[in-house]
C-alpha cells in the first residue's frame, strides 16, 4: 500500500514533515507522497528523516489553477498534482513556486485587510502563526473559528472566504496549461487531482471537461482518492485507459483540520493505492518527452 497525495505544516496540514515520515512508517506505506500546496518545504525536511528510516518518499506539490472552459463563464478553479519521483524538480520550477508564494503574501495582505472592512479583528500576523510559510485561506478560516467569529471551518468558507463570499480577494494563479508545462518541463509527471471536484459527477460535464485538461496538457488522472466511491475510481480508470493518463491515487492526508481522513487508508478504510501505481508513475516518466 502507498499513499501518494498528502499534506504536512509546510502548507494547510497539522502534522510536521518529520511526524509524517512517522506515520507512515506506522501504516506500513511501502511510499509515501508530500504534496504540499505550493511548496517543496515539507519534502525537502521529509528526504533526510525517510532516508534515514528506509521510508521511500516521493517529491509532488499540489498547484491551484485556474482553466477556461468554453462556453462556461469565468475561469474554475483546477487542482494539479506533479510528481518528480526521482531527483525532484529542476530548479527553475523552484524558483517558480517562490514567485507563486509572493503572490500568495501579497493576497493574503488584502485578504486581512478586507476582513477587517467586514468587521473583523484580524491581524496578518496572528495568522501567519498557523501557516510557516504558505498562509492560505485554511488558516484564515481556523483563525476566524478560534477568535468565535463562526462554528466551523466551512462556515468560516461559506461566510467570508469562498469565492463567492464577500470576503474574497483574487490572487495570481497560474492557468492550468501553463502548470501542467512547468510540471513536463521540470521533469514531472501532473496529474489531476481528487477528479470528483472539476464537475460533481455531472456525466455530461465531466468527460468534456475531462478532455479539454487533456489537450491542455494534463498527463495524469488522481484515481485512488478519499473522497471517490469505487464506481468513481472506475470511471477516472476509464479516462485513464482513453486518454492514456498516468494513474497516482492518495488519501489528501491533513491530519487534524480532516480529521476523517487517514493516511494510507482514507475514510473508513475507503482507500488502498496499488505499490504498481508508483512503477507505472516511473515508466511513464522514461517515456516523457522534454
Ligand atoms: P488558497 O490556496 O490559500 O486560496 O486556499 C485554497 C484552499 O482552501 C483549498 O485548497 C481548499 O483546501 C480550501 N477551500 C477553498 N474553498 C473552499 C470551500 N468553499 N470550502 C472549504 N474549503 C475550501
Ligand atoms: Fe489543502
Ligand atoms: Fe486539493
Ligand atoms: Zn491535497
Amino acid at each position: 500500500m502507498i499513499d501518494l497525495h498528502s499534506h504536512t505544516t509546510e502548507s494547510d496540514g497539522t502534522v510536521s514533515p518529520a511526524d509524517l515520515v512517522e506515520s507512515a512508517l506506522r501504516a506500513r506505506l511501502e511510499a509515501l507522497g508530500i504534496t504540499d500546496h505550493d511548496t517543496l518545504a515539507g519534502y525537502d525536511q521529509a528526504q533526510p528523516l525517510a532516508e534515514a528510516r528506509g521510508l521511500e518518499l516521493i517529491c509532488g506539490i499540489e498547484l491551484s489553477t485556474k482553466a477556461a472552459f468554453d462556453g462556461r463563464p469565468g475561469r474554475a478553479s483546477v487542482h494539479l498534482l506533479g510528481y518528480f519521483p526521482d531527483s525532484g524538480p529542476a530548479p527553475e520550477f523552484r524558483s517558480w513556486l517562490l514567485e507563486l508564494q509572493e503572490s500568495r503574501r501579497d493576497r493574503n495582505v488584502r485578504l486581512a485587510m478586507r476582513l477587517r472592512e467586514l468587521g473583523i479583528e484580524i491581524q496578518l500576523e496572528e495568522v501567519s502563526a498557523l501557516g510557516h510559510n504558505l498562509t492560505g485561506r485554511p488558516h484564515f478560516a481556523r483563525h476566524l473559528l478560534a477568535k468565535g467569529y463562526v462554528k466551523t471551518i466551512q462556515e468560516a468558507f461559506d461566510r467570508y472566504l469562498d469565492e463567492s463570499a464577500p470576503g474574497y480577494v483574487e490572487r495570481m494563479e497560474p492557468g492550468f496549461a501553463e502548470a501542467a508545462g512547468r510540471i513536463r518541463q521540470a521533469g514531472g509527471i501532473s496529474s489531476l487531482a481528487h477528479p470528483v471536484r472539476l464537475a460533481g459527477r455531472d456525466p455530461v460535464l465531466e468527460p468534456r471537461l475531462i478532455r479539454i485538461l487533456v489537450e491542455m496538457g494534463l498527463a495524469g488522472i488522481e484515481v485512488y482518492h478519499s473522497d471517490h466511491s469505487p464506481e468513481d475510481a472506475a470511471r477516472y480508470l476509464g479516462y485513464a485507459r482513453e486518454y492514456g493518463l498516468v494513474v497516482t491515487g492518495g488519501s489528501d492526508f491533513h491530519g487534524e483540520v480532516k480529521p476523517e481522513t487517514f493516511l494510507g487508508t482514507g475514510r473508513r478504510g475507503n482507500l488502498r493505492v496499488p505499490r504498481g501505481v508508483l512503477d507505472e508513475l516511473r515508466a511513464a516518466l522514461c517515456h516523457v518527452r522534454r
